[in-house]
């Protein structure tokens, strides 16, 4: 490879991987390693971090060291390397005595862009291998996952803290250190223990807008995933339950009901489980049913969903857990049942004996878990949330947002609700004044509160109907939940005004829970049979070369066959994903299926309808009802505070809806600021590299409003999903 002239990032990133324009901050990045920088990367799984150190590999003389903790995935990273036509290699305990020193032979021969390594092999008994490494021509050091180093992060390997050797070793070589999960504090260590104190670090937005949010309460948890699968025949995807006997029996009930799915945990015996994992990323069996011991390690792509059929245990493992989905950047859904039973269940599994500290932090991480299952409010703004992000208003992309809530009057249910409450002294669960006032015959409830005058005036409605407005009820402040293990209802200060009648209460209706979930399936935008027919070309190579399908072509590349029906290898050029070298190796093939289905269809090529610029396919206009209804009245004329106050919302909710308006075209960016000003905000946007409105708008003059930042900030991401140039 010596031989090469240099070549540009931007030539790297076209020739072996078929991409046309980098994500998210991967060029400055890349340019940050090139100028010999040490550097840090946040991206949230899927994001694209290993380009951030493949590319510099690829533009610079000598080879690039990739530590990994992961060594089952080396051997897939490598042989997606080697499919793009990149000379790569891994060392680790898997290969024979023969391979090794073939890879040996290679690196002295300077023939490898690429060596993937466990920390224990490159800094294991003694020097020898750092000093082998010292002979030979180094270009740079990635560390993969990062966070392993630090005590403070969730996932720490004892191994990762020999890596601290590495800048003393090597002062010279640029260090780039990658992970998807790092709080503040991990960070810090991070760079401080590899180090590399001066590393800059990046961090991306933790927003994966591929991915629905949906929850669910959980009755009826079988019957509603059924009609969730249905809605996605041909997709795959991953069930997560608590226990390993909810795995078998779940796997076993669906494959009665005629679905392909198979089992996943720690109790199963090894090959089984390697059998099974197997199975599933190469696409021969759709579902996987696990525990979360499933998920490390796999880099299957097109996971297209995530459901949860138990409620984990705090937000970072939900989060995880989601984030397995949609890695390609095709749209995805996740669902979690939810029930408030699941959070009592689980406040006995984080106990832990005789650490009260430690408990009380798991018990905390627990109820926020729970404040997510009852949100009112956007799923996705409480995620980033928690992990320090401002989110850029509402997602209309979660269960929430999506829910076009009816609002009816809920007055009397409010007052009967609060004077059961205050009549059982503010001292029973939700479960037992749900029961009383239902007027339940059960001997649960007490002899003296069976003549009490409230007992039984909520008999007209059910317990989930109940259950659904005490939430709404709480959410609205009208009452709370105490802490502890058992939480009783109780009145707030605002609950007097109910008593009294002053107050009208709104509520939302009861709905079907599966409305807005499972909707009729909408014709997909790309040729779903031709589609079908690659992918089943794709594993035929994925077999002949025993690799997974991915690692041939991802779903992205293959719906953009069946969407722009490329005719000749110009046409494949221009496909995402399609590298010289996957040109040459499979072009062929697939161009010749493609003029074969436009043949039998009488379709012809849509290559010209490809914009230059990755383009989403789908989603003309993503501004959601409430958002057009803004939209709608600014364009008749009222000012932003006449609309909040005609639509009984607040200014900066209708801030949000027009900015919405911008991102997805519908509303033009200079009714919020002139040239010079977007100018002068997109400059700070763009030299920020944390997430978030927040330091754009401390690096920012005084008098530049939060409304006129996401104005830009909607009208750049407008400008990156359709690739216009104003
Ligand atoms: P991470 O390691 O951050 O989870 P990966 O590096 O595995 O993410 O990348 C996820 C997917 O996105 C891969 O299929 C990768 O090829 C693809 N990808 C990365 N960068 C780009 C890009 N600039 N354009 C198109 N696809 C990309
Ligand atoms: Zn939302």
């Amino acid at each position: 490879m010596s031989e090469v002239v240099k070549q540009s990032p931007q030539e790297v990133l076209k020739k072996y991987f078929g991409y046309s324009s980098f994500r998210l901050k991967q060029k400055e990045i890349i340019d940050h390693v090139l100028d010999g920088n040490d550097t840090l990367v946040l991206m949230p799984t899927g994001g694209g971090k290993s380009l951030c150190y493949q590319v510099p590999a690829l533009v610079m003389d000598g080879v690039t060291i990739v530590v990994s903790p992961l060594i089952a995935l080396m051997k897939d990273q490598v042989d997606a390397l080697r499919a793009n036509g990149i000379p790569s290699a891994y060392l680790n305990s898997t290969l024979t005595v023969e391979e090794q020193s073939n890879v040996f032979s290679q690196l002295r021969g300077g023939q490898l862009k690429l060596l993937y390594l466990a920390p224990e092999r490159l800094i294991g008994k003694g020097d020898d291998f750092l000093d082998f490494l010292k002979t030979i021509n180094l270009a740079c050091i990635a560390i993969d996952e990062a966070h392993c180093i630090s005590q403070w992060g969730h996932d720490f390997r004892p191994e990762y803290t020999m890596l601290s050797k590495l800048k003393e070793t090597f002062p010279n070589l640029p260090v780039i250190a990658l992970t998807a999960t790092a709080d503040k504090l991990t960070r810090k260590d991070i760079v401080q223990q590899l180090g590399i104190p001066d590393a800059r670090v990046f961090v991306s937005s933790f927003n994966r807008t591929n991915i629905k949010y949906l929850v669910q309460p959980k009755r009826n948890s079988y019957e509603n995933l059924v009609s969730f699968l249905q809605a996605h025949p041909d997709d795959s995807g991953i069930i997560y339950c608590l226990s390993r006997a909810s795995v078998e029996d779940l796997a076993e009930r669906l494959k009665e009901d005629g679905f392909d799915a198979l089992p996943y945990h720690a109790g199963l015996p090894r090959e089984k489980r390697d059998e099974h994992q197997d199975l599933f990323i190469n696409d021969k069996v759709k579902i996987i049913t696990a525990t979360i011991a499933f998920g490390m390690g796999i880099d299957k792509s097109n996971v297209r969903f995530v459901v949860h059929m138990d409620l984990p245990k705090n937000i970072e493992g939900y989060y995880q857990e989601t984030g397995r989905a949609g890695r390609d950047g095709l749209d995805s859904e996740t669902l979690l049942f939810y029930s408030y039973a699941d959070v009592m269940k689980l406040k006995g599994f984080v106990q832990i004996d005789n650490n009260p500290e430690q408990t009380a932090v798991l018990l905390k991480k627990l109820d926020e878990m729970a404040e997510f299952g009852d949100l009112r409010t956007c799923r996705r703004q409480y995620l980033l949330k928690y992990f320090d992000e401002d989110a850029p208003g509402e997602c209309g992309n979660c269960d929430v947002c999506l829910a076009e809530d009816e609002k009816i009057d809920g007055t009397t249910i409010a007052q009967k609700a609060l004077s059961a409450v205050a009549r059982l002294d503010q001292r029973f669960g939700q479960g037992y004044v749900i029961d009383f006032l239902r007027g339940s015959k059960s001997a649960k409830i007490r002899d003296q509160h069976k003549t009490l005058k409230t007992y039984g005036v909520g008999a007209d409605m059910s317990k989930e109907e109940w259950g659904h407005f005490i939430r709404d009820l709480i959410y609205l402040g009208y009452l709370q939940k105490s802490n502890g293990e058992y939480p009783v209802l109780e009145l707030t200060e605002r609950s007097k005004d109910v008593l009294q009648g002053k107050v009208n209460v709104k509520l939302t209706a009861v709905k079907d829970p599966m409305q807005g979930i499972v909707k009729e399936e909408a014709p997909p935008p790309y040729e779903k049979p031709l589609f079908e027919k690659l992918r089943a070309l794709r594993i035929e190579f994925a077999d002949k070369e025993n690799v997974p399908p991915y690692v041939i072509f991802s779903d992205a590349t293959l719906q953009e066959l069946a969407t722009y029906l490329p005719m000749d290898n110009a046409g494949l050029e221009r496909i995402s994903g399609f590298g010289e070298v996957k040109i040459q190796r499979y072009g062929d093939a697939f161009l010749k299926m493609v003029q074969q289905y436009c043949e039998e269809n009488n379709l012809s090529t849509a290559i010209h309808n490809k914009p230059a610029k990755r383009k989403k396919a789908k989603k003309k206009s993503k501004s959601k009802g409430t958002s057009l209804e803004s939209l709608a009245l600014y364009k008749e004329g009222l000012t932003i505070e006449q609309i909040a106050e005609k639509r009984g919302l607040v200014a900066t909710t209708v801030e949000n809806h027009l900015t919405s308006c911008i991102a997805s075209g519908d509303l033009d960016v200079k009714v919020f600021v002139s040239d010079e000003l977007y100018n002068e905000i997109q400059q700070a946007i763009l030299k920020t590299t944390d997430p978030g409105l927040k330091p754009i708008k401390e690096a920012l003059r005084d008098d530049i409003t939060y409304a006129q930042i996401k104005a830009v900030v909607s009208h750049l991401e407008f400008k990156q999903e359709y690739g216009q140039s104003s």
